[in-house]
């Protein structure tokens, strides 16, 4: 089953509605994270071959902005409708390029086939407003149209649903694309652009390009200026040259970048919901996910029975190739970042963190890393700053609430944050003080295609998803009309 997943997979390059293989036929390997061995080889784009997709996108921009916005939607919808047929099938793809257990994957899917269903609803409500002049002597006419061609790079820890979170609104909108995913995990990405020519939409509209190259290939479609928008899901060190390089342009840019959550839990909250909360926030996607709880402050008088509680319910987890049975926690995405992890680790230690459980690395194939518990961990530890990306949770204890927002603050990142305490007064006040985009009030997920995702300070710049999620694809137009 999982070489035949593989084997149905496209493998080249989607230009212009034709799967083509590189300019000079490179390509690269795909590898699964559980074992370290090739799964396929893809196509390695050259510029060349960055340059022939953009000129696909810039040549279907006309024709795809006036097709009706019911036809979008129902491609759309179309493509919620494949996606969730064939789950199983798209959901061991990703397994087997990313690592994590088929039942997250599944969970993408789910997830990723929703932001479909959402903009197929959006496409149709795109208005514009007719207004009086405060003067009364002239109207004002204000139109929203497709902002046009879009360049979309995305990261490899959710291969299907931060393509489709761009894709969807870019699709309703009435936009063409140029889509990078990561090259660690191309495949989802290609299969995803076959199912939507299945679903109907037309050539040239999306096109994906794989590459091992992704500075020099995208480099010089972000400075060509045909491309009016960037749209970035990854880190905020790349992010950061992204947005300097679209300067040349102006273009257009929503920034998706990283985060270091804060998870606060204070002693009048429900201690079930806190640790229930805790699991989701920091364990969705083995820790790899921009939205992980980083760093985990608890008010002192339930700092004990929540870790005991949180370290039994991390040592409990089974950690194994994805594809298994009863495996809960899948290999870390590459050896760097398997690495990186026990680093951070150490050096929380080194610094007198206590290990609860975990912390120690399992020899043999594959990137594991265990779940990790780390109790007394010092406001100096690299992992208070730095995104971990690993199923580790590091404890901080607190004694007050603004002790609790000053160390949730304390942070260049401001994507999300989670807070737990049962006293309304305080749930307001203090999400009224976190500084980030989302917060999670008594519970350990906030993304939902239906709410606007994103985050504010080095997390990024724009939402995506909820009901503004497709602005970002729109320009606003206004004519000023005479009327006498
Ligand atoms: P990354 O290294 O920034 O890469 C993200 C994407 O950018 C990949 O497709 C990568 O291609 C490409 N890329 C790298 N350098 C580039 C360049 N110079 N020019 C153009 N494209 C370039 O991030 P990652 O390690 O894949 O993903 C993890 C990061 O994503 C974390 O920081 C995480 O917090 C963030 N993230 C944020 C959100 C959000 O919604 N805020 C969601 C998910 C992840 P290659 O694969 O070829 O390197």
């Amino acid at each position: 089953m999982e070489r035949e997943v593989v084997e149905a997979c496209p493998n080249e390059l989607f230009i212009g509605g034709k799967w083509q293989a590189a300019a000079g036929g490179k390509t690269l390997a795909v590898e699964d994270p559980a074992t370290g061995t090739t799964l396929c080889e893809v196509a390695d784009a050259s510029p060349a071959d960055g340059v022939a997709a953009l000129d696909a996108a810039v040549a279907a921009q006309a024709d795809w902005a006036a097709t009706a916005p019911r036809e979008r939607g129902e491609i759309l919808r179309r493509t919620y409708e494949l996606m969730t047929e064939r789950a199983d099938e798209l959901a061991l793809l990703m397994t087997l390029e990313m690592g994590k257990p088929v039942a997250e994957s599944k969970g993408e899917i789910a997830y990723a086939a929703e932001f479909f269903r959402w903009f197929a609803e959006e496409a149709v409500r795109i208005d514009g407003g007719y207004q009086v002049a405060p003067n009364g002597q002239g109207r004002f006419l204000v139109m929203r149209q497709p902002v046009g061609p879009c360049l979309l790079i995305t990261p490899w820890n959710f291969p299907a649903a931060m393509g489709a979170r761009k894709i969807g609104p870019a699709v309703a909108a009435g936009c063409t694309m140029v889509m990078k995913p990561a090259s660690q995990t191309p495949l989802s990405m290609l299969k995803l652009a076959e199912l939507m020519t299945e679903a109907g939409l037309p050539a040239g509209v999306l096109n994906v390009i794989t590459t091992s190259d992704s500075g020099g290939v995208m480099e010089p479609l972000i400075r060509d200026g045909r491309a009016r928008k960037l749209s970035f899901t990854g880190s905020t060190q790349v992010g950061r040259k992204l947005i300097e390089q679209s300067a040349e342009q102006v273009l257009r840019t929503s920034m998706e970048l990283g985060g270091n959550a804060p998870l606060l839990v204070f002693a009048d909250a429900d201690l079930d919901k806190a640790v229930d909360g805790a699991m989701l926030a920091k364990m969705r996607n083995g820790g790899e996910a921009c939205t992980a709880a980083n760093r985990i402050y608890v008010q002192t008088p339930l700092m004990d029975e929540f870790a005991t509680r949180l370290a039994e319910r991390m040592a409990a987890l089974t950690v194994g190739r994805g594809t298994e049975e009863g495996v809960d926690v899948g290999p870390l995405i590459d050896a760097a970042q398997r690495d990186k992890v026990k680093d951070l680790v150490d050096d929380a230690i080194t610094q007198g963190a206590r290990v609860l459980t975990g912390a120690s690395v399992a020899e043999g194939n594959g990137y594991f890393y265990p779940p990790t518990v780390l109790a007394d961990v010092p406001r100096t530890a690299r992992l208070q700053k730095e995104e971990i990306f690993g199923p580790v949770a590091p404890l901080t204890a607190f004694e007050t609430e603004e002790e609790a927002v000053r160390m949730a603050n304390d942070t260049e990142y401001g994507l999300v944050s989670y807070l737990f305490t049962n006293d309304l007064t305080r749930a307001l006040r203090v999400s009224e003080r976190l500084e980030t985009g989302m917060i999670g009030l008594n519970q350990g997920i906030v993304s939902n295609p239906a709410a606007p995702f994103g985050g504010v300070k080095q997390s990024g710049l724009g939402r995506e998803g909820g009901s503004t999620g497709i602005d970002e694809y729109l320009e606003l137009k206004y004519v000023a009309i005479n009327v006498d």
